[in-house]
């Protein structure tokens, strides 16, 4: 069965174990789905930040979910992109490894994932999307939890992305290798 889906809309709506936040380092709040996802939780899960002393770029923290539908957050820190030359792709990548391994220990079945760094950070979308489905891909090959991995997107361009690439991925690991 497809452990990765595709979803468009709101990912403060979404019951699953832990949804991932697209957080700066403070991890005490900001705009974009950040502030979405403070206003849903509401204020506990500021509170709760303010006790994890930030977040280093490439990494996450987690805390509960307070009034979401979702158990849990990641809040996982992308990098800005400066021009692709200060190690954004392996920062990214490491947002949404550390995230899937927080997932894991904390015995998640599902988890969904924002767009991580195409808002306000800059990072180009093909490029982030590529990154993210390397990443999660990679994970669930060598993990049974999370079983099941949502990514959210909440603007078309996003979501056109991810279509497309998905698809495309999933042909060329279905393809069989022909008999000589
Ligand atoms: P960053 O600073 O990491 O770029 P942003 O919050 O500015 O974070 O944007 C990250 C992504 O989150 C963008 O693709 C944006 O469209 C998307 N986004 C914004 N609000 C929501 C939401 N409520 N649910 C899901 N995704 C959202």
């Amino acid at each position: 069965m497809e452990r990765i889906k595709l979803i468009k809309g709101d990912i403060t709506k979404l019951e699953v174990d832990a949804i991932v936040n697209a957080a700066n380092r403070t991890l005490l709040g900001g705009g974009g789905v950040d502030g979405a996802i403070h206003r849903a939780a509401g204020p506990q899960l500021l509170e709760e930040c303010k006790t994890l002393n930030g977040c280093d770029t490439g990494s996450a923290k987690i805390t509960k979910g307070y009034r979401l539908p979702a158990k849990y957050v990641i809040h996982a820190v992308g990098p800005v992109w400066r021009g692709g030359n200060h190690n954004e792709e392996q920062l990214l990548a490491g947002c949404y490894t550390t995230s899937l391994q927080l997932a894991k220990e904390n015995n998640c079945k599902t988890v969904a994932f924002p767009n991580i760094s195409t808002g306000v950070y800059r990072f180009p979308k093909e490029k982030a999307a590529v990154i993210a489905i390397h990443a999660v891909r990679d994970f669930l090959n060598r993990n049974n939890l999370p079983e099941t991995v949502y990514f959210v997107c909440f603007d078309n361009e996003n979501y056109e992305i991810y279509e497309r690439l998905l698809k495309e991925k999933s042909l060329i690991t279905k393809r069989k290798l022909p008999i000589i």
